[in-house]
């Protein structure tokens, strides 16, 4: 019974006062108190539903354990979900499109950071791995949640063709490359979205970073998936959340419905005497489950908005 969002179901919100909490309530209760109802099994329910929330947020006391129970499971929900976003955030660049912050970095970045970290007296013939990369990308929701194929393009070292990797023309230095034997070069992908990845997930693309030096192997690319903000969806692990506006007619009367799945349109039965805050379940209509092509569930909230 905890569960249920008490503020939700009276249609109010969260910091509203007693007043409006007591008027919302006493609208509600005149559609679905079962004498109105001719004593109909679910409005009654409903109705006990509606009480039930009236009882806690009514009380002064009972309304701030219901709130202080509530915050700190959002709280304990909010802790567990925070990866290594902030630490690490800013070793993460964004590719091409958000190049003034990030363009410099980018291009400086991977030869400073070899002659910093190599102990060693450096051979300039020696075979040297190419440079790791690692960008974030925005991706839609959708795609996010049923997988596909973004187009990607980002920067990387490239050896110069123009003194075939050499650093040097006619015993100079090759103005190309400023005998760095390596150049900037737009390289575009098509990056594979597994479906249902999680939001923050790191992509592994072996061999697409910058190119090795002196026949040395190529870096590897890591992308971190940023998911964008749906306006209708959220997702909680392979569950997908909507709510969904009703008109006061057909929450008190009940009838059929379209609503917008992640891939479709689907018609959905809606029962009389639905309440704000209801949630209507549709199974297999979530996000992929664990890259596979089963499906989560799509959970539709329904909110009465008077129009
Ligand atoms: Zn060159």
């Amino acid at each position: 019974m905890s569960q249920r969002d008490y503020y939700k179901i009276l249609g109010v919100a969260k910091d509203a006062r007693p007043s409006d909490i007591k008027k919302s309530y006493r609208e509600r209760a005149k559609i679905f108190h079962p004498d109105a109802n001719s004593g109909s099994k679910k409005s009654e329910n409903q109705f006990k539903v509606l009480s039930e929330a009236y009882s806690i947020l009514s009380d002064a006391k009972k309304r701030k354990e219901y709130d202080r129970k509530r915050s700190q499971k959002g709280a304990s929900r909010r802790r567990s979900s925070r990866g290594w976003g902030s630490s690490g955030a800013n070793r993460w660049g964004y590719g091409f499109g958000n190049q003034e912050s990030q363009g410099q970095t980018r291009q400086e970045g991977p030869f400073r950071q070899t002659a910093a970290e190599d102990p060693q007296p450096h051979d300039p013939n020696a075979p040297t791995r190419g440079f790791d990369l690692q960008f974030m990308v925005d991706v839609e929701f959708v795609t996010v949640a049923l997988g596909g194929t973004v187009p990607y393009s980002y920067e990387k070292y490239v050896r110069c063709e123009s003194c075939n990797g050499s650093g040097e023309y006619k015993e100079k230095s090759c103005k190309e490359c400023q005998g760095k034997r390596q150049v900037v070069e737009e390289t575009h992908l098509n990056v594979k979205i597994p479906p249902g990845v999680a939001d923050q997930y790191v992509l592994r693309l072996q061999n697409e970073g910058g190119e090795g030096i002196n026949g040395g192997p190529p870096g590897d690319l890591f992308l971190k998936i940023c998911t964008m903000p749906h306006p209708v969806f959220k997702r909680k692990k392979s569950d997908i959340y909507a709510e969904t506006p009703i008109s006061p007619k057909l929450a008190e009367k009940g009838g059929k419905l379209n609503v917008q799945t992640l891939d479709a349109v689907k018609t959905i039965a809606v029962e009389e005497c639905t309440l704000t805050g209801e949630e209507l379940r549709i199974p297999g209509n979530g996000a992929a489950i664990s890259w596979g092509k089963k499906r989560g569930d799509l959970i539709i909230k329904f909110l009465i908005i008077d129009s």
